[in-house]
């Protein structure tokens, strides 16, 4: 087992829960996708490895993994988005989702996110709070999709 994969044992197992075969092949699917996947598309993902998986069973690990701080869970739109948030590497990031085409990007420039860090900062020396996490998503036209309404 990779090192990453007997942590997140260890993690699950002192939390009370059990890291089955199914529950690693679900985590790994968010591990391995660059992007934000929803429940539907894990499913498939895993139902590649493992045909005998249910859909209720992707659902229940990912919300181990949601409440042990192991994935982030995006909403938009009614819809549950994934991505990885232990050891990203970029847990405060700005989402956009483009309404025409329904991805989700992740705005994560050096200096954006530092802008992010000190608006977190300000929202907590002002109103006397503490922030553990933050979801922004602003919407709108992603530049593919401008530049394909551009040239219609
Ligand atoms: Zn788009
Ligand atoms: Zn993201």
């Amino acid at each position: 087992m990779k090192s990453d994969l007997v942590y997140f044992k260890n993690l699950l197992e002192k939390n009370g829960h059990n890291f089955t075969v199914t529950r690693k092949k679900v985590l790994e699917a968010v591990l391995d996708s660059k992007t934000h996947l929803n429940v539907k598309e894990l499913y498939e993902k895993v139902k590649e490895k493992d045909k005998s998986i249910g859909l209720a069973t992707v659902y229940r690990a990912l919300n181990i993994f949601n409440d042990l701080g192991i994935v982030k869970e995006i909403n938009a739109n009614g819809i549950s988005y994934y991505e990885k948030k232990i050891f990203s590497g970029k847990p405060l990031h700005i989402h956009f989702k483009c309404f025409r085409c329904n991805s989700i990007i992740d705005v994560d420039s050096k200096s954006l996110n530092l802008e992010y860090l000190k608006l977190n900062k300000k929202l907590e020396e002002e109103n006397n709070l503490e922030i553990y996490d933050s979801n922004i998503m602003f919407e709108g036209l992603c530049s593919k999709c401008k530049e394909e309404l551009k040239n219609k």
